[in-house]
């Protein structure tokens, strides 16, 4: 498969659906999506839909998961550092490894937790050719977040739940920023970004989005 000109075909895409940022644009642009997906599925890996991952669960359409490390590379941190990477993030649901393996272009270092152990083991295949030394993959429940890590510039969460878990706000750094899915009043899902400043927790609600459930504990 001749991935590079469909990937370039994807970047113009997110590039006409608004994603500005040019870190966001490169990264996607880098990572093999069809090696993250199912054999059947790689003449789809590329299109704007999201794809099943197995076990019930699913990967983001490209224009969600670039749309996501914009915002998160919105932080406060690197508000007057246009082009610079993120420190430490923490990413909650690896799924297939695919977003992980995009934060790694973006952030120094990347957490990512899963608490299902097949998706778990097969992120840690999907990503052994890349070589990413700073990718590290837990098996974990990530409601709780994980503290070895924090704290931590920015944290992605690829599943929903009701609110966004304490534990996340008091790993975040200050200057660092949540982009999470979230329950919202009217019963479906909207991102909600959380930043942390000097002054306290500033939070917004932005667009509906649909993602998979936010789970406690490993299965
Ligand atoms: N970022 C992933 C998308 C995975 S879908 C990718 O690029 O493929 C969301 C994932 O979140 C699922 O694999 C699901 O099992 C996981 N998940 C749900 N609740 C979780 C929790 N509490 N801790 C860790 N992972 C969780």
């Amino acid at each position: 498969m001749a991935s590079g000109a469909v990937r370039a075909r994807m970047v113009q895409r997110l590039a006409a659906q608004g994603i500005a940022d040019a870190r966001v644009l490169r990264a996607m642009g880098t990572v093999e999506r069809h090696l993250f997906v199912d054999s059947a599925l790689v003449n789809q890996a590329y299109e704007d839909t999201s794809l099943p991952i197995g076990l019930g669960q699913t990967i983001s359409k490209p224009n969600v998961v670039a749309r996501m490390i914009e915002l998160l590379l919105g932080a406060p941190a690197l508000a007057h550092k246009p082009g610079e990477r993120l420190g430490r993030v923490l990413e909650i649901g690896t799924g297939c490894g695919y977003q992980a393996a995009v934060l790694s272009h973006v952030a120094a270092e990347v957490y990512s937790i899963e608490r299902l152990r097949g998706l778990h083991e097969r992120a840690r295949v999907n990503l052994r050719p890349f070589r990413l030394a700073t990718v590290h993959l837990m098996l974990g429940d990530g409601m709780v977040g994980y503290a070895k890590g924090a704290p931590y510039a920015g944290i992605i969460a690829a599943a929903g739940g009701e609110a966004v878990p304490e534990a996340w706000v008091t790993q975040l750094a200050v200057g660092g920023r949540i982009v999470a899915p979230t329950q919202s009043a009217s019963g479906g899902q909207a991102l909600v970004v959380i930043d942390k400043t000097a002054r306290g927790l500033e939070r917004r609600i932005l667009e509906a989005v649909h993602f998979v459930p936010l789970k406690s504990g490993i299965a």
